[in-house]
């Protein structure tokens, strides 16, 4: 896909992941990328491997966790590009656990990350998008943000509020020519479900019409067709994609 030439990305959790192959297939449609996570040097590895691709990326250290950084980092990626256009919210943890033992912590977590995280960053970054009359902004949710799951009330919770903040959103930034979107992954091999046990990723398989996982460059391609002009008027929306476990409304 091509496209996005001249345009300014941002995506947080962009070293490795989901959050990468975002990055890389933005590069690829021609924007510039600004690479944001905790972990700098697998950051710079994979603006290494953009521009190498002869792409155009710069890393930023930026923790979602924290409201400070993200102020910080906003900032020096402001002060670098002068604007983002399109902000690919995809940072994400879990702390698993069922309801009745799950600690206070791992609730404040997993909220603080996934779901503050992507409210204080669209907050920092929004000025400059309204002013500019163009953005894109998706966020990364799950499936089980639509379904439910045992064991991450705290997961489940924060990804089932970012479809509303992307649905409220969108509702408010519309008449600027901003869309808020959402994508949903189902199973998809990366570092966060390599730890999952076999048991569990069987639970999961049976549940896939498609048969298989999905790949991080499969959600990274839905990732840029939203970030496109051929999706200029999708706004509001939650894009499964999920080879058929959920195919609810
Ligand atoms: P990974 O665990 O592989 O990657 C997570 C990324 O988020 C890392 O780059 C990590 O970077 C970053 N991150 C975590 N915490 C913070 C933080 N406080 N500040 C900045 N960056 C942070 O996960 P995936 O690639 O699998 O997941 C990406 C997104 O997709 C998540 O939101 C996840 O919930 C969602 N998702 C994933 C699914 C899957 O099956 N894999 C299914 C459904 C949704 P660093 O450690 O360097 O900060």
């Amino acid at each position: 896909m091509a496209g996005l030439q001249g345009r300014i990305a941002l995506v947080t959790g962009a070293s490795q992941g989901i959050g990468r192959a975002c990055a890389l297939e933005l590069a690829r449609a021609g924007a510039t990328v600004a690479l944001a996570a905790r972990n700098e040097s697998r950051l710079a590895d994979v603006a290494a491997e953009i521009i190498a691709a002869g792409g155009q990326a710069a890393a930023f250290a930026l923790d979602v966790a924290s409201e400070e950084s993200i102020k910080t980092g906003a900032k020096a990626v402001l002060e670098r590009f002068g604007k983002v256009e399109i902000l690919v919210n995809n940072a994400g943890i879990t702390r698993d656990g069922l309801m009745m033992r799950m600690k206070r912590a791992d609730w404040d977590d997993v909220l603080g990350t996934n779901l503050t995280g992507a409210f204080l960053l669209t907050q920092a970054l929004l000025p400059p998008m309204l002013k500019n009359r163009w953005g894109r902004i998706i966020n990364i949710t799950s499936v089980v943000g639509r379904t439910g799951q045992a064991g991450q009330v705290n997961y489940a919770s924060s990804k089932a509020g970012l479809i509303g903040l992307t649905r409220s959103l969108a509702r408010e930034v519309a008449s600027r020519s901003i869309t808020v979107n959402a994508v949903a992954p189902g199973y998809i091999e990366t570092p966060m479900t390599a730890v999952l046990d076999e048991k569990q990723r069987e639970a999961m398989m049976a549940q896939i019409p498609l048969g298989r996982p999905g790949t991080d460059t499969e959600i990274a391609q839905s990732v840029a067709f939203l970030a496109s002009d051929g999706a200029a008027y999708i706004t509001g929306h939650v894009l499964d994609v999920n080879g058929g476990m959920f195919m609810g409304a």
